[in-house]
Order: C-alpha cells, then structure tokens, then sequence
C-alpha cells in the first residue's frame, strides 16, 4: 500500500476519534472527506475485497428507507455488510463507511457492499468500483436548484449503469423516468404495483391535481390507466404505444396508516410480507427492497425477518418516545415526499399536535419555493394544534395560510428547540407529535432530543 494512502486512512481514522471524542456528531462524512482530498484512490484499495455483491439504491426519494430495509434483510441472511447509512450518500459518505470498517492494513471482512447513491454523483464513484446491483426507486422533481431538470437526473443514471461492467439493474415499472433506463450490460428486472388499496380514509377530493407530469420519449404526454400517486402508475402513450413495461416483480398493497401487507407474485409463486411502516411511499421502498432480496435469492421467511428487525433511519419514519408523548418523525424535503407525508397524519384527533420546521440551508435546498407544490390542503381539518419553526417558519405559516389552515391553532416558534419544547408539553399523553422537518433541522433535532 502506498504512503500517500497510509496517510490518507491514518488522518481519516484520527479525524473519526476526534470528532467522537469532541461531540461534534456523527462523523459520516468528514474521514471520508480528508481521506479523499489526500489520497483520490484510496477508494479502490477496498472495493476489490468485497466478498459477495455489491449493491447500489440511488433515484430522488427514498433511498435511505429502502437502503435500511434491504441492509436489514442482508442480515438476517447473516451476511456481513458495509453499509453508508444516515444518508452520506456522496463519495465522501462512501469512503468514511470503508474507512470506519477497515484495520490499518486496509483488511476490510465483507459480504456485501450496500452503498446509498446520490443520483448526481453516482456516476463517478463507478469509476472506483462497478456495482453488480442496481436499483433504482424513483424520479421525483427534487432539489431542482442544485441539480437542474429530471432528464439530467435520468442522464447521470444511465451514464452510471452504462461505465458498471455486468451490472443487474432493479427498476421501478411505475415510474416512466425509471422504467425508461436501459441497461446494455446485463440483465433489467421491473418491480411495481398491480393494485394498492387503503384501510384508512382521507379524503381525496380535497387533493387537487398533482403537479408531476411525465413525457414519453416521443415527446406525448402520458396517459393512465392508475395512478398510485405523483406520476407513479400504470402509464401508457397514445401517440407512439410506449407503456409500463410488466414487472417480474408484481405486488398488490393493503395500506394503513402505520404499516402495509404486500403480496407478491414472483416466478410463479405468491409470498405475503407485512412490513410496519406508515404510508405508500414506504410501501414502494419496501416493494424495492424486497424485489433486490429476491434477485440474490434471500429465501422469503428470511426476508420478512429482516422485515420485522428493521429500525427506521433517524427521521425516516422513526417513532420514538420523550417524556411519555408519541413521536412520530418524518423528514420533508420536496413536494411530492411532503404530500405523502401530509396523508399519513390523522388530522381528526384533537389531541394530536403538529410540529413543522422549515430550514433553507444548502443540504435542503436553498429555495423553499417547492412548499407552494405540496399539498399542505390536506391539513385544512387538523384538529390539534400547530407549532411552525425554523429559518423559513414564517414562508411556512404564509403557506398554511393560503391552505385554508385555521391559523389561531397555529403558532410561530422561529427556535427549534424551544419549539420542539413546547410541542411536546401540549402533545397529550397517548396523543401522536407528529414533526415534520426539513434535513438540516432533522439533524438538529437528532443533537437535542436527548437534552429535553
Ligand atoms: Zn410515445
């Protein structure tokens, strides 16, 4: 091993000690981030010694979830894997994971490398290694400011799959921008939805169209015949007959508020799994997830274990609970995501609170124009009151206001921990604070909540 590599892990294994020992939070990033900047390679001293496959999750929403679903199913499957997790998903992410799992001679013991890609930067981290796997979960209008169109988004994709060597490539029949991915390289499996059903009501009259419309590559707009939600669906064109390809990978969905019961048909067989997390976009993630395990050949009662461990993400749908109140946190970051979120809270329990904060810092996106596109309407009913926090609280109560949101339930608490304070006071016990906030506000919550 070169010197100039030996330094790059010593200082990024020294870095990882210190910001440890000062408190200074997690460390996802920065060991990578030094190591790089010393040595750009070092990355390949890993990638080699991977025993099993590698397996990469990009696309605009919900990568981490599905990540944290298929590393808990991996395992189950007693297979020992390196894993980017919290979400540091640029190359720097990447090789602090490596950095943290290998001795000083660059031993790392690994049967799967299971890496969380940011769409925008997958396509170089191929050139340090070539991913037997990928799957891809969506594309959503997301961070237009830092990362241009949607079509872009889809280039750099491809661009990714097209430099992998014999790569499987996991799609979402459902999603057009998806589906559309080609894979010259090996083989491409869709996974979707047939049918999706909810045991919940909210009603749907009060959502008004979604703003998400996609393009065949004829350049005619896409017509459906199901729409689950956004323009994810069962989408056909008049004009040249291009339509959602047939999943191998097929699955009907019984939804409800904090958990989803897939069943899928996969080769001729019918498996049921049952996984507790609220709300169809998390049942997608599951689907996801699930339709990666069955490609490595994970036996089904081995999967739904995973299933059963799996721990949600900080923020990702993480219920916990401070002082005897229900929390239920759940990161927002562009409109589409938000509105799912939004359909996820009961609206009708006058006990519930509702905590949002809204940050505009550079990790979520400095323009907060996307909260005109996310269907804050479907809060009109809330019974409970409202605490509205963070650098952009006051766009934020602006927008609930032209929502037709009763604001004299709402207030504006501009710091969040004295907002995260307060709504927790209010929240009655065995009620549900529901906190839906932004990524770098997420991150402050993760700092306090253990100081309340
Ligand atoms: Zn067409």
């Amino acid at each position: 091993m070169n010197l100039r590599n030996k330094l790059a892990l010593s200082v990024a294994k020294l870095s990882k000690i210190t910001v440890k020992k000062l408190h200074l939070g997690n460390a996802t990033s920065l060991p990578g981030k030094l190591a790089l900047k010393i040595s750009p390679n070092i990355l390949s001293c890993f990638t080699k010694q991977v025993k099993k496959e590698i397996i990469t999750v990009t696309g605009t929403n919900g990568k981490t979830s599905t990540c944290g679903l298929l590393a808990s199913i991996l395992r189950a499957d007693e297979r020992k894997i390196i894993h980017n997790s919290k979400g540091a998903n640029m190359l720097t992410g990447i090789a602090s994971a490596l950095i943290d799992n290998s001795s000083m001679n660059f031993k790392i013991n690994a049967d799967n490398f299971l890496f969380e890609m940011d769409e925008a930067y997958f396509a170089k981290a191929v050139d340090f290694f070539s991913p037997d796997l990928i799957l891809v979960t969506n594309l959503f209008r997301d961070q237009l400011d830092r990362y241009g169109e949607l079509d872009t988004t889809a280039k750099k994709i491809q661009s990714a799959i097209d430099k992998s060597k014999h790569p499987t490539v996991i799609l979402n029949a459902d999603d057009p921008g998806v589906s559309s991915l080609q894979n010259n390289n090996g083989e491409k499996i869709f996974y979707g939805f047939e049918n999706i059903n909810f045991d919940f009501d909210f009603d749907r009259t009060k959502e008004t169209s979604v703003a998400e419309i996609s393009y065949c590559t004829c350049g005619e707009k896409y017509a459906y015949e199901k729409i689950f939600y956004a323009h994810q669906g069962h989408y056909f064109c008049k004009s040249c007959g291009n339509k959602r390809p047939a999943p191998q990978i097929c699955a009907d969905a019984q939804i409800s508020r904090d958990k989803s019961t897939l069943t899928i048909k996969y080769q001729n067989q019918e498996f049921v799994f049952h996984a507790n997390i609220p709300g169809l976009y998390n049942a997608y993630n599951v689907l996801g997830a699930i339709a990666a395990a069955l490609i490595l050949k994970i036996p089904p009662q081995t999967i739904q274990e995973g299933l059963n461990n799996f721990k949600t993400e900080f923020g990702r749908s993480e219920k916990l609970t401070i002082n005897d109140k229900n929390i239920l946190i759940q990161l927002i970051k562009n409109p589409v995501g938000a509105t799912e979120v939004i359909k996820s809270i009961d609206t009708a329990k006058e006990e519930n609170t509702l905590l949002i904060i809204i940050n505009d810092n550079y990790a979520d996106g400095r323009d907060v124009s996307w909260l005109w596109d996310a269907k804050f309407e479907l809060l009109k009913d809330f019974e409970g009151k409202i605490i509205i926090s963070g650098i952009r609280a006051s766009d934020m109560a602006v927008r609930l206001k032209y929502a037709g949101v009763d604001m004299t339930k709402a207030e504006i608490i501009p710091d969040i921990k004295n907002a995260l304070k307060k709504s927790i006071d209010i929240t009655q016990k065995n009620a549900m604070l529901n906190i839906i906030p932004t990524y770098t506000a997420l991150l402050e919550i993760d700092k306090m909540k253990h100081t309340l």
